[in-house]
């Protein structure tokens, strides 16, 4: 666990203190092997402890600094938060003085979220999210085109080309995906006048409106009118649209109300009267945040109609009119795949699908359909299904009883994936004649689908698994956002493809990005943070890194130096620092570039201890502490202190002698982890 996180509000009372003690110092240190060690380390400067293996560094650094700093961080807050972070025991020493708040920076990889990524840890991404919801283009994920906003005129032009005679509802969406009983909002929706919304799909009365469950995300549009469609109705279609965009914050739906099935709008549909005409009143401030709240919180590309009708999603902002498709104003969930506002709508913005998989389900293609070529269709089909599938075979035109490596992929698809939208007749023979009725067909895999998710057993459920495979996402490819996200672009790139660079190739891109005046009152602010960020990635040797390189496969050394960028770009002071041999792994030209951000971090007004072999780096220190002589029982004292000259002079220490090249130091295979006691216990 990273420490740094909750020390950064309390540091700046340490700032720019003249009564500050311009040291730290130790009396009397005995942790582990430690004998009686007294010390004075300088404030402000960039200390190396070194010392053979075992020699009682990181047991001075790690177990008496850092574990006092921590343990009087946590005594400084109160009561009532320490008994959720329990105690920490105090370090075996007698007296310590002028420590600042200490933020330790490890080698350690674990404790990231196995979904963050580079972006996610380091913040850029938020940033991004930001910037391409403010600034992006948005372009139609059908034809390519950049979508322009729509004018009121066109918005009540498309709802009158519908065929004539339709009944159509107009809704203004308020509540999207929202979570909540939303009691308050159906009795300011009456106060305005309406009498009706469509909730979770079903038109009600808001008078009789049903309790929501207040754990259940919800979606409600108030019907603002219901009109048949015909040439006359022109102006009162412009007056519910000025209404509903106004109420839905700029985004209105058209439902057709579906001829076959009439049943659960009927009482939209029972009433033709014209909504009362104190509706008719503006929204105030209040209920136009509302609406734009839910706006923000929800919404999807298009949705399938919900009770037998047709949507049709209209946007005063956002809209191709070529392809007829209306969008939500981009908002920075639209591009976090943990949002449902931006995930896939294929893998819920996993990147991968867990679903079956047509080769693994047809084990012999010898077989026909009606002959379970399907394996887990398991059992003879019955006469309702057979006449299911034939009416299906008849409308694309195959026989069910070709064996199923000859059916054409027409007849294939058809059968595992359904027709989709499609209305299919089906004819039902018995003695009394024939019965015909009709419907989609959602196919053979939807059915599976539907028994795996509903398997009663763990037995069941694995049976089913055995056909089904997990494979990237065939929607989003792995990116995990839906299709509207990866539409919208900046600099000519979606938020994947500039994720996908690595930090050196970002840092130019939003280096030579430009933008429009008004996009730029956003942008320069948000580029500016991602800069600096991906230029402090870069200080410490990551530029290679993508920013959607996954946290967990990240080496020990990259993560330190990833939370030492984060540390830089936080811009504390008066912290004390310790590090855990960060050269390690490092080429000589990165390892300069990690002293560099090291030196900054101490310009800052902070005191950076590193525990540490390498000779570079005791080089760049402005003073050294050298512990030994030799390891356990033989170690635990301090040899020399002083300045690189002074440790290269020192007839005592082995490093100096090691230094002079008088002898080698055996750099330890393994290094040992902080005491497990010196991390809060949650
Ligand atoms: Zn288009
Ligand atoms: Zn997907």
């Amino acid at each position: 666990m990273w420490a740094g996180g909750y020390l950064a509000p309390c540091s700046r009372r340490y700032n720019l203190d003249d009564m500050e003690p311009r040291t730290i110092s130790v009396k009397g240190a005995r942790e582990h092997n430690l004998q009686n060690v007294s010390l004075a380390l300088p404030r402000g400067r960039l200390i190396c402890f070194t010392g053979v293996s075992g020699s009682g560094k990181s047991s001075f650094a790690f177990d008496t600094l850092f574990a006092e700093g921590q343990r009087r961080y946590l005594e400084s807050l109160s009561s009532y938060a320490r008994q959720f972070l329990g105690q920490l025991a105090k370090p075996d020493v007698d007296q310590i003085s002028g420590l600042s708040p200490s933020i330790c920076i490890q080698q350690k990889s674990a404790g990231w979220n196995p979904r963050s990524t580079v972006g996610t840890i380091t913040q850029i991404h938020d940033y991004l999210r930001v910037l391409f919801a403010r600034a992006g283009h948005q372009h139609c994920p059908r034809c390519g085109r950049p979508i322009s906003a729509q004018s009121r005129e066109q918005i009540v032009a498309r709802i009158l080309e519908l065929p004539s005679g339709s009944a159509v509802l107009i809704l203004a969406p308020v509540i999207r995906g929202q979570k909540g009983e939303h009691r308050d909002l159906f009795e300011d929706l009456i106060k305005q006048g309406y009498a009706r919304a469509r909730v979770d799909g079903s038109v009600v009365s808001l008078s009789e409106a049903p309790a929501l469950a207040r754990h259940v995300r919800h979606d409600i549009e108030v019907v603002v009118d219901r009109i048949t469609i015909s040439e006359s109705v022109r102006p009162r279609i412009a007056e519910a649209v000025e209404n509903a965009l106004k109420l839905g914050d700029g985004t209105l739906i058209a439902h057709i109300v579906s001829p076959d099935n009439p049943a659960r709008d009927s009482r939209a549909a029972g009433s033709s009267q014209r909504e009362p005409a104190n509706r008719r009143r503006a929204p105030g401030p209040e209920e136009s945040k509302r609406a734009a709240t839910a706006r923000r919180a929800g919404g999807k590309l298009k949705r399938s109609a919900s009770n037998g009708g047709e949507d049709i999603l209209l946007s005063s902002d956002y809209a191709c009119v070529r392809c007829g498709l209306s969008f939500e104003s981009p908002s920075p969930q639209l591009f976090s795949f943990n949002s449902p506002v931006g995930m896939c709508f294929t893998c819920e913005g996993l990147g991968t699908s867990f679903d079956f998989d047509p080769e693994l389900l047809v084990p012999n293609p010898r077989k026909s359909f009606f002959n379970l070529a399907i394996e887990p269709m398991r059992t003879r089909i019955g006469r309702w299904r057979r006449h299911i599938y034939r009416g299906v075979a008849a409308h694309v035109g195959f026989d069910l009883k070709t064996p199923w490596g000859r059916l054409p992929a027409k007849a294939k698809n058809t059968l595992l994936y359904g027709l989709g939208d499609t209305h299919v007749t089906y004819e039902w023979r018995w003695s009394g004649g024939v019965y015909r009725h009709g419907g989609p067909f959602p196919g053979v895999i939807a059915e599976l689908r539907e028994k795996h998710r509903k398997a009663g057993s763990n037995f069941v459920r694995a049976y089913y698994e055995k056909y089904m495979r997990k494979a990237v996402c065939p929607d989003c490819n792995g990116g995990r956002l839906n299709v509207q996200a990866r539409a919208v672009r900046v600099g000519g790139l979606n938020i994947n493809e500039v994720c996908a660079l690595s930090i050196v190739r970002a840092a130019e891109f939003f280096e030579n990005i430009s933008f429009t005046r008004t996009e730029r009152l956003i942008a320069d602010d948000v580029c500016r943070e991602i800069r600096g960020r991906l230029k402090f990635l870069c200080d410490v040797g990551l530029d290679y890194l993508t920013l959607d390189r996954s946290a967990p496969t990240l080496s020990g050394g990259e993560s330190q130096r990833i939370r030492l960028a984060s540390q830089i770009g936080a811009g504390l002071v008066g912290v004390l620092y310790i590090l855990d041999e960060p050269s390690i792994g490092l080429h000589a030209r990165d390892n300069q570039r990690l002293l560099d951000s090291l030196c900054r971090l101490r310009d800052m007004g902070n005191t950076v201890i590193v525990v540490e072999h390498d000779e570079q780096t005791m080089r760049v220190a402005d003073e050294i502490v050298d512990f030994g002589p030799g390891p356990g029982v033989r170690g635990g004292k301090v040899v020399a202190q002083g300045d690189f000259d002074k440790i290269m002079a020192s007839r005592r220490s082995l490093t100096g002698k090691y230094l002079r090249g008088e002898e080698e130091i055996e750099i330890p295979a393994q290094r040992r982890p902080v005491r497990p006691e010196a991390k809060a216990k949650a």
